[in-house]
């Protein structure tokens, strides 16, 4: 059985929306409600924890009060969910397009490699990535066809999950997301290709895409 956390604590400063990001009306709801509406249809998800911006409870929801980072987050709703499921699934309210079918193909991906410890939804990249020094010139282009944009949800075996969120706070504050800290200790994390329709809502470019895209996934308003 998988337990499902969704990490939904951030400002979302760069949305500049006035309220946390997770709660900014998308398609006529908060935009956590749509991860959490994908993952009830999951098959195998039983329960769902958020970790919650600070403000109070949200009626209805398992939550927690999220932490200072997104790692601290995923550590306080992974406390919250109690130590009974096997698989942890972790998802960023930030990316309100997930799919059900995209959650059941990384958990499969995970159960189908018994050497991995983590399995992640990622897409690869289309951009040509350079790396930048302070000064603003080119160090070094990066080759594409080994870079993938990493995204949630990512799937994960719960004692390894607990392991990679055993370290210090600065580890954990300099992880943007939870897989790199089960990379850092040697694990193995394997991708799952996804599209870049999973996007993340960042500035209110990608808000006003993920708007026209739910529209078009849920038809013409009745
Ligand atoms: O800031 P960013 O968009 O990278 O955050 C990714 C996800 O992590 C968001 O869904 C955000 O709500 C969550 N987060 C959190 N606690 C924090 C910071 C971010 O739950 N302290």
């Amino acid at each position: 059985m998988t337990v499902a956390l969704i990490v939904a604590a951030g400002t979302g400063e760069r949305l500049g929306a006035g309220r946390p990001k997770a709660l900014v009306e998308l398609a006529g709801r908060p935009m956590l409600f749509h991860s959490i509406e994908a993952l009830r249809a999951v098959a195998g998800i039983e329960r769902i924890v958020v970790a919650r911006p600070p403000g109070g409870a949200l009626h209805g929801i398992d939550s927690v009060e999220g932490g200072e980072t997104r790692s601290e987050s995923v550590r306080r709703a992974l406390a919250a969910a109690g130590g009974e499921d096997e698989l942890v699934l972790v998802h960023d309210a930030a990316r309100p397009l997930l799919t059900p079918e995209l959650a059941e193909r990384v958990i499969g991906a995970l159960i189908a490699d018994p050497a991995a410890e983590a399995a992640v939804a990622a897409a690869p990249v289309s951009d040509t990535i350079k790396r930048v020094g302070a000064d603003g010139a080119v160090l070094e282009t990066l080759s594409r066809s080994e870079l993938w944009s990493v995204q949630t949800p990512q799937v994960f075996r719960r004692e390894a999950l607990v392991r990679a969120l055993d370290v210090g706070a600065e580890q954990l504050a300099g992880a943007t997301d939870d897989a790199s800290l089960i990379e850092r200790a040697g694990g193995r994390v394997i991708v799952v290709p996804s599209d870049s329709a999973n996007l993340k809502v960042t500035t209110p470019v990608d808000l006003r895409l993920a708007e026209l895209l739910l529209a078009e996934r849920h038809g013409p308003a009745r």
